[in-house]
C-alpha cells in the first residue's frame, strides 16, 4: 500500500493513503498544531483548469469553506502549490457507509436514519446553493459515531467535467447513482439529479442491492433511463411510494425534498415497537415489529438479500479493462439481438472514432444528422422500404484511449440497415476497429473449447481485448 510520510505545509503531517478518485489521492493526516485528524485530498492543478470551470469551483468552495452540518464533511481549509490544490477536511474515521451494505441489506430503522441525515445534507447545501451532482458509495462515508457524512460537496464542477468531456459521456465511476436526465446528456437540474441519487442509496440501504443493476453498462443506461423499478417483497408501501416519485425518471415531475419531509416514513420512521432507532448494528433483531424485519437473522442481512446476491459495484475503467468477465455476455448470443445492434472497442481518441465515422457518412451519402455529446446519427436522403434509414453510433469514453462504440438502426428496413453494416460501415471501420463484440465472442468460445480440451494449460500472460 501506498503510504508518504512527511509535512505538508510545515502544518499536516501525512499518514496513510485513504483512497484515491478521478482527480486526485486522499490521505489521512494528522494537524502539527492541533494534532486533529483530517483527510486531505490533492488534486492537480492541470486537471482542474482542464475542466474550464474554475470559477464556478472557486465559488462552491467559497460556499463550502462556511458550511457546517452535522452531515455534511466540513472543508476546514484549502491550500495549493505550484502544481496542487489540497483540501483539507474533516476525517471520517467509518470509511465508507457501504461497506455495512456490502454485507447485506440494513434494517428498516437503520437505513431510514441514514436516508434522512443524507436528505438533510442535501438540503442543506442545495439551500446554499451546492449541487452535489455526485452522491455515490465513495462520497457518502460515516464519522466514529456512526453518523453520515456527505463528502465532495463543492465539487460539483469536478463531477461534472468528469461526463462532459467534451463530447463524450464516461462510464467510469458509478452510472447506477446517475440520474436518467445526466446520462442523457441534457442541461439538467442538479436538485433533481441529487433526488434521484438519493433514492437509489435509499433503494440500495433496504435492499442491499442496485435497483437498476446490470453487468453490461450499456444495458444499465438503458435501465436507469427507462426506470423500471421492482420493489422487494420487504419494502414498506410507503417506501415504495416514496421511491418511486423520487426515482421518477422526468426531472420536472420528481419529488421535491420539502415533499419527500411530507412522508410519514421520512419523518417517523418505521413503525418500531422498540425506541431504538439509533441501533446500528446489524445483529439488533429485537427491536421492531416491522416487515423488513420479519427475515432478519444473524448480521442483520436477510436471507432473501442474501438470495439476491447483488452487492452494489462500482464500474469504472479498470473493471472493464481487467476484470470484463463480469461482463454478462449471455444476451449477446442471441441472435436477435445482434441484428440490432453492432458493438466495437477501440485504442483509439475520439476524435479519430468521430472523422471516421464522418468519413463512413459521406461515402454512405448519409446526413450526420445530429452530433450530441458521444452521439453520432447518419440519416439517409432516400426513403426505403419503411422509411428513410437512421444509424447511430454511440461512443462512450472508458479511457481516453479505450472507447467503446454501438452502431445501431434507430429507423429505416432493418435488412437494408444489415446489409451497409456488414458490407459498407464494418469494412470502413477496420482499421479503427480493435475487437468486435461479435467477434471476440467468438473467439472466447473458441478459448472455452481451446480451455475444455486443455485445462492444465497456463494462459499466456500479455495483452488480450477487452470484453464488455
Ligand atoms: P471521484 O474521483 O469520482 O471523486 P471518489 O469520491 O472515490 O471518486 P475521492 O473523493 O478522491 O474519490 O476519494 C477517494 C476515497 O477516499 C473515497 O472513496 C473515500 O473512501 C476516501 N475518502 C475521501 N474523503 C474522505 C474523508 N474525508 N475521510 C475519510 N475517507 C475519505
Ligand atoms: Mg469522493
Amino acid at each position: 500500500m501506498e503510504s508518504k510520510s512527511n509535512v505538508l505545509m510545515q502544518r499536516y503531517e501525512l499518514g496513510r493513503l485513504l483512497g484515491q478518485g478521478t482527480f486526485g489521492k486522499v490521505y489521512y493526516a494528522r494537524s502539527a498544531i492541533t494534532n486533529q485528524s483530517v483527510a486531505i485530498k490533492m488534486i492537480d492543478k492541470d486537471k482542474v483548469m482542464k475542466t474550464g470551470q474554475t470559477e464556478q469551483i472557486k465559488r462552491e468552495i467559497s460556499v463550502m469553506r462556511l458550511a457546517r452540518h452535522p452531515n455534511v464533511i466540513q472543508l476546514f481549509e484549502v491550500m495549493a502549490s505550484k502544481s496542487k490544490i489540497y483540501f483539507v477536511m474533516e476525517y471520517a474515521k467509518g470509511g465508507e457507509l457501504f461497506n455495512k451494505v456490502a454485507k447485506g441489506k440494513l434494517k428498516e430503522e437503520v437505513a431510514h436514519k441514514y436516508f434522512k441525515q443524507l436528505i438533510n445534507a442535501v438540503d442543506y447545501c442545495h439551500g446554499r446553493g451546492v449541487y452535489h451532482r455526485d452522491i455515490k458509495p465513495e462520497n457518502i462515508l460515516l464519522d466514529e459515531n456512526g453518523n453520515l457524512k456527505v463528502s465532495d460537496f463543492g465539487l460539483s464542477a469536478l463531477a461534472e467535467s468528469k461526463r462532459q468531456d467534451g463530447l463524450l459521456h464516461t462510464p467510469c465511476g458509478t452510472p447506477a447513482y446517475v440520474a436518467p436526465e445526466v446520462i442523457k446528456r441534457k442541461g439538467y437540474d442538479g436538485a433533481k439529479a441529487d433526488i434521484w441519487s438519493s433514492g437509489i442509496v435509499l433503494f440500495v440501504l433496504l435492499a442491499g442491492y442496485l435497483p437498476f443493476h446490470d453487468p453490461n453498462l450499456i444495458e444499465m443506461y438503458r435501465k436507469i433511463s427507462k426506470a423500471e423499478l421492482k420493489y422487494p417483497s420487504w419494502f414498506p408501501p410507503e417506501v415504495c411510494e416514496l421511491l418511486s416519485k423520487m426515482l421518477d425518471p422526468n426531472p420536472d415531475t420528481r419529488i421535491s425534498i420539502a415533499n419527500i419531509r411530507e412522508y410519514g416514513w421520512f419523518k417517523k420512521g418505521p413503525n418500531t415497537k422498540s425506541k431504538r432507532p439509533e441501533v446500528e448494528n446489524n445483529t439488533d433483531s429485537s427491536s421492531s415489529t416491522s416487515h423488513s424485519d420479519q427475515n432478519d437473522e444473524t448480521d442483520g442481512v436477510a436471507p432473501d438479500a442474501k438470495d439476491e446476491s447483488v452487492v452494489p459495484t462500482s464500474i469504472n475503467a479498470f473493471d472493464i479493462i481487467s476484470l470484463s468477465a463480469g461482463f454478462d455476455l449471455s444476451r449477446f448470443f442471441d441472435e436477435s439481438f445482434q441484428k440490432r445492434e453492432a458493438r466495437f472497442s477501440s485504442r483509439l481518441p475520439a476524435s479519430v472514432i468521430i472523422s471516421k465515422l464522418e468519413d463512413i457518412a459521406k461515402q454512405l451519402r448519409m446526413k450526420i444528422k445530429k452530433k450530441a455529446a458521444g452521439l453520432l446519427k447518419l440519416e439517409g436522403f432516400d426513403e426505403g422500404r419503411k422509411g428513410v434509414l437512421s444509424i447511430d453510433a454511440e461512443i462512450f469514453e472508458v479511457t481516453p484511449l479505450f472507447h467503446l462504440v454501438e452502431v445501431k438502426k434507430s429507423n429505416g428496413d432493418t435488412l437494408e440497415y444489415q446489409k451497409i453494416l456488414k458490407e459498407d460501415i464494418r469494412p470502413a471501420l477496420q482499421d479503427i476497429v480493435w475487437v468486435w463484440q461479435s467477434d471476440q465472442q467468438l473467439q472466447s468460445q473458441q478459448s472455452e473449447q481451446q480451455l475444455q480440451v486443455d485445462d492444465q494449460q497456463q494462459q499466456q500472460p500479455g495483452i488480450t481485448p477487452p470484453q464488455f
